[in-house]
Formats: structure tokens, sequence, C-alpha cells
């Protein structure tokens, strides 16, 4: 068990942790079949040499500010706050990134860092295509090719991202066996990988898997923390009470805290309850997993009977991942981050609050944040509170409209 620390434990953290093999405490490594070792081993080699070159930070700036549009900026939901209290609440407009999410973060950089190894090509599965669009698009971008591995059953599912991220050049490589979704894509994906790094590399869409993704992933999305943290002290001339953000696997939040770990400011990752606590009814890796192994890394899990990773759900298909980025365990051990839940129900309610008061359709996935600020807002009723919104809600609209309706008379 991790001791517990505060803020002020945080100055030098960045530089210390990970370690060089890739642990936070008892978190993160690179569990892997000996095949695939030498594969990784470069990737994470390459990482360290070009990661503080001046050229690539300088490139990566540019990309960042000339293709994506960053910064995205700090927003004051005014009328959300009043109709809540006195408590108020910011947003980082993640949404307001190219294609919508924070997922091109660390796609751009996965990109560039495939550019300047050499590579022609970069791999990649995805479930529900958000991924996959991203990378497709980094990879048009740079000139790349790129192999999305998707089970069948989510490419019927799925079917715009599929468009989209054959509009942009990408092949999608149907996976056709076991239950044809998701876990089966990893291993496929896995597997072209060990035929092919020479010229390839993998994309890992979160701050999961082997050692040296869930550092890179993360270095990647530490913009958001950074930016959000220079425009609110320039909108208010303090830092906030507290900072949320939605945590599946865990990218846009690890970005948005690493911004903030070493400040007086409590930080709470927001789990997917979905249709409560039961066996398979939701997603909340952290509030209900247990210490294992799986995927290549070791963090905290939802396990089945036999050990296996749990079946998970939630209305955001972004967050339905059975575990959670290493770092994050580690934040969870030590005390610096809370994790909260937030319901189906609560998520589609923020959704139409944020829509109705704000003009802002957010994703299913950050709406999952948004429900937790609204009722840190309401509780506390004093203060702030800054929410990193992952990403914009057109793809879940019609799901929303289908099930919930238009939202006429819901209530805060
Ligand atoms: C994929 C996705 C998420 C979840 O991924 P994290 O790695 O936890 O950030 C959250 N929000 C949006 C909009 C997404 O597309």
């Amino acid at each position: 068990m991790e001791a517990k620390k505060t803020y002020k434990d945080f100055l030098t953290y960045s530089k210390e942790f990970p370690t060089k093999d890739g642990y936070f405490g008892a978190y993160g490594g690179a569990f892997l079949p000996p095949k695939l070792e030498p594969a990784f081993k470069e990737i994470s080699e390459a990482y360290q040499a070009i990661c503080h070159s001046a050229k690539f930070i300088s490139e990566l700036r540019r990309i960042r500010k000339e293709f994506q549009g960053r910064p995205t900026p700090v927003y004051h939901c005014e009328r959300l706050s009043n109709k809540l209290g006195n408590c108020q609440i910011y947003l980082k407009r993640e949404d307001l990134n190219h294609t919508g999410a924070h997922k091109l973060n660390h796609c751009m950089g996965e990109g560039l860092l495939a550019k300047f190894m050499g590579k022609k090509k970069i791999i990649a599965e995805t479930g529900a295509g958000q991924h996959g669009v991203a990378l497709a698009t980094a990879a048009a971008y740079f000139g790349l090719e790129c192999d999305i591995y998707m089970g069948e059953v989510d490419i019927a599912k799925q079917a715009p991202n599929v468009t989209r991220m054959k509009m942009l050049g990408a092949r999608v490589v149907p996976v056709t066996h076991g239950l044809k979704t998701l876990k089966e894509a990893v291993d496929a994906a896995f597997d072209a990988y060990m035929n092919e790094y020479n010229d390839a590399i993998y994309c890992i869409g979160s701050v999961l898997g082997p050692h040296p993704f869930p550092l890179m992933v993360r270095d990647f999305q530490s913009v958001i923390g950074v930016e959000a943290r220079e425009q609110f002290f320039e909108m208010t001339g303090i830092l906030p009470d507290a900072v949320a953000a939605c945590v599946g696997g865990g990218s846009n939040s690890i970005g948005m805290f690493s911004g903030f770990l070493a400040d007086p400011v409590d930080i709470y990752g927001v789990e997917p309850l979905g249709k409560g606590s039961g066996y398979g009814d939701h997603a909340a890796s952290m509030s209900y997993g247990t210490p294992g192994i799986m995927h290549g890394f070791n963090s905290i899990m939802l396990k089945d009977d036999a050990g296996d990773p749990a079946p998970v759900y939630s209305i955001a298909s972004g967050l339905d991942y059975p575990s959670v980025g290493p770092e994050h365990a580690y934040l969870h051990d030590c005390g610096r981050v809370q994790y909260v839940t937030a319901t189906d129900e609560e998520a589609v309610k923020a959704f139409f609050a944020l829509s109705k008061y704000e003009g802002i359709i957010p994703a299913l996935e950050s709406s999952h944040a948004v429900a937790y600020a609204m009722k840190y807002a309401k509780e506390h009723n004093t203060g702030s509170i800054l929410v990193c919104l992952s990403g914009r809600g057109d793809k879940d609209v019609d799901y929303v409209a289908e099930h919930y309706g238009y939202g006429e008379d819901f209530e805060l």
C-alpha cells in the first residue's frame, strides 16, 4: 500500500514517475510475449531520445497550433453555475480540438514519433472507432499507412466512424474470431505488429498498455492541464478549488490532472457507474476493481470468477474498459486523486443541462465529468471547479434522442 501523499509531495513527481522500467509504485511495467519485447524497447528508447529534442518539441507545437487549433479555450459556465448556486463551473474545451475530442493530442504525438523513427505505418485496434478516427487523421497528416483492426460486430455498430476512417485513407481490417469485438481486435493488432514492427509502430489509444505508452500518452495529453492552469489563472487570478475529468482508460483525465498535482487543488476522476453497481452493469474499474495484470500492464481491474477481464458496460462507449491506466492506480492509492462515479442517468441529465443552459452538446463520456461537477457545485455552493470537456456530443445526439427524448422537461 502506498503512503498517503499531499500536493506538496508532487513538485518533482513527473521527473520521478514512471521509473525507467515504467512503474508508478507497484503499477505499470511491460508484460509482453518475448517476441514483442524488442519492439516495445525500440519505441521506448526512441521516445526517450527524441522527446526532449528541440526539433520534436517545436514541430509538435506547430502542429498543435496550426492543425489542431490549440490552445483550446477555458469557458465559464455562468448560466449553469447560477442555476445551481454559488459555485462556479468552468470547462476546458477539448471538444473544440480538431476531430472533436482530446484523442488527437496523443495520436499526433504518436504519428510524429513514427515519422521521427522512420516508420512507414501505424497500427492500432479500435472499439467504438474514436481512437481509429483520430489515428487515421494523424496518418493522413503525416503520410503514413494506417491499419485499424476492428471487430466485425463493432464495424456494424459504428458505421459512421468506419466511413470516416476509410475516407481518411486508413485500412479497416475486420476481426472475425471470438466475440468479434474489442478484445479480439487487440489480439489481432498485436499479432500484426509482431510481424511488421520493422516498418510499423503500434499506437495505443489511452494511458494504457505496456511501458512506454502510459508515459508517452500522458506526456502528449499534459498539454490539456498546462494550458488549462494558465488560462484559468489568467481569467480569475487564482487556481480552481477542484478539477474533474471522466476516466475511461484515463488519458484526458491524466492530461488535465498532471497540470494540478503539485497545487492545492482537489482532483476528481469520474468513473462510469452505468446502470448501477451490479456485476457487468458498469465500468467503474477503480471504484470496484482489484489489482491485476491485463493487456500487458499491472493496474486495478474488474475481473470475472476466472480472473479474466469482466464484462463492462457504460452508456458512453469510450468509457467501457475494465481497467485504468497504471498512473491512476498509483494516484488512487496515495490519495492524491479521488475517484468518484456518475451513472448513465446522471450523465444524460448533465448532457441536457449543458446543451440547454450553455449551448454546448457534450460527448456522453464528458457528460460524466459534468455530472460530477454539478453535484460538487450543489454540495459546496462556493468556490470553483474546472472540468475537462473531453469531446463533443454530435456522435451521441441520435442515441440520446431515441432513448431519452429531447429533454424538454428534465430538471436540474
Ligand atoms: C475515448 C474518450 C474518452 C475516454 O478515454 P480516456 O482515455 O479515459 O480519456 C473520454 N471522452 C471522449 C470524448 C473520448 O472519445
